[in-house]
C-alpha cells in the first residue's frame, strides 16, 4: 500500500480584500491598488502544496515515541499520542515557485507584502492537508504538534520527522538544511494525530503579544496532563 499522499493540485484562493483588512493597509497613496496587483501577479504563480504520510506508532517510552522504526523525543508528544496507534507526519508549503518570485522585490513594503502573501499560501496548503487527512481517512477531528515551537519538542527533531517522510524534497520541494530551518521558509511542518479533545501548542506556550496565537496560555495543564 502506498502510505505517502502529495498533494500539488493545491488552488490558490486569496482574498485580497481580507487580506488587506488582516495586514492593515491603508487606503492612501495606492497603496490598495497595488496590493491588489501583487495578489494578481502572485496567482499564476503560486503553487502551493503539501504532503503527509500514514505512519504507525510502534512503541513507547517516558519521553519517545517510535514510528515507523524512527523515535522522536518529546513528553508532550509522547502524552498526545497515548491512546493514538495512527498518525500523520506532514510538510506543507508556499512552494518554491512562489519563494523564487518573492526575490524579485527591492521595494522592503512590496517584499512585506510578498511576504504575506506566501503566508497565505502555506496556510492554504496546511488546510488542504488536514481537511484530507479527516475526509479521506475518516480520522475525526484532529491536532497537530510541529518541532520548534516548545522547548519540549525543538526544532532539532525536525531531522528525525523529515526522515520519517521520506523524500518531501523530490515529493513537494521543500528541504531541510543542516541548521534545520526548511526551505522554501514559508513552510509548516508536523505531526497531525486524531483526537477528542483539541490540542494547541499555544496552549502550553508562555510568549507574550504573539501575533499568531491560536489558544489562550493554560499554565495547569503543562502540570496537570504532562508532567
Ligand atoms: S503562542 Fe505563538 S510562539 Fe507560542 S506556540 Fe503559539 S504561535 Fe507559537
Amino acid at each position: 500500500m502506498n502510505n505517502t499522499v502529495i498533494l500539488t493540485d493545491v488552488s490558490f484562493e486569496i482574498d485580497s480584500d481580507q487580506l488587506i483588512k488582516k495586514l492593515h493597509i491603508p487606503n492612501q497613496e495606492g497603496h490598495i491598488e497595488k496590493f491588489k496587483e501583487l495578489v494578481n501577479c502572485a496567482r499564476p504563480v503560486a503553487r502551493p502544496k503539501a504532503m503527509y504520510k500514514i505512519c504507525y506508532i510502534e512503541s513507547r517510552g517516558d519521553n519517545t515515541v517510535t514510528i515507523d522504526g524512527i523515535r522522536l523525543t518529546s513528553r508532550i508528544l509522547r502524552v498526545n499520542l497515548d491512546e493514538i496507534h495512527r498518525v500523520f507526519p506532514f510538510v506543507a508549503t508556499c512552494g518554491r515557485e512562489l519563494a523564487e518570485w518573492s526575490k524579485s522585490f527591492d521595494d522592503i513594503l512590496e517584499q512585506f507584502w510578498a511576504d504575506a502573501i506566501m503566508k497565505e499560501a502555506v496556510h492554504i496548503a496546511f488546510d488542504i492537508c488536514k481537511e484530507h487527512i479527516e475526509t479521506h481517512l475518516q480520522t475525526g477531528q484532529t491536532s497537530f504538534m510541529e518541532p520548534g515551537s516548545l522547548e519540549d519538542w525543538p526544532t532539532g527533531e525536525q531531522k528525525a520527522l523529515f526522515k520519517l517522510l521520506g523524500n518531501p524534497l523530490e515529493a513537494i520541494g521543500v528541504e531541510l538544511t543542516d541548521s534545520c530551518l526548511m526551505v522554501p521558509i514559508k513552510s509548516l511542518s508536523g505531526i497531525r494525530f486524531p483526537t477528542e479533545v483539541n490540542f494547541e501548542n499555544c496552549q502550553l506556550c508562555p510568549r507574550e503579544n504573539c501575533s499568531g496565537r491560536r489558544a489562550a496560555y493554560d499554565p495547569i495543564l503543562l502540570k496537570s496532563k504532562y508532567k
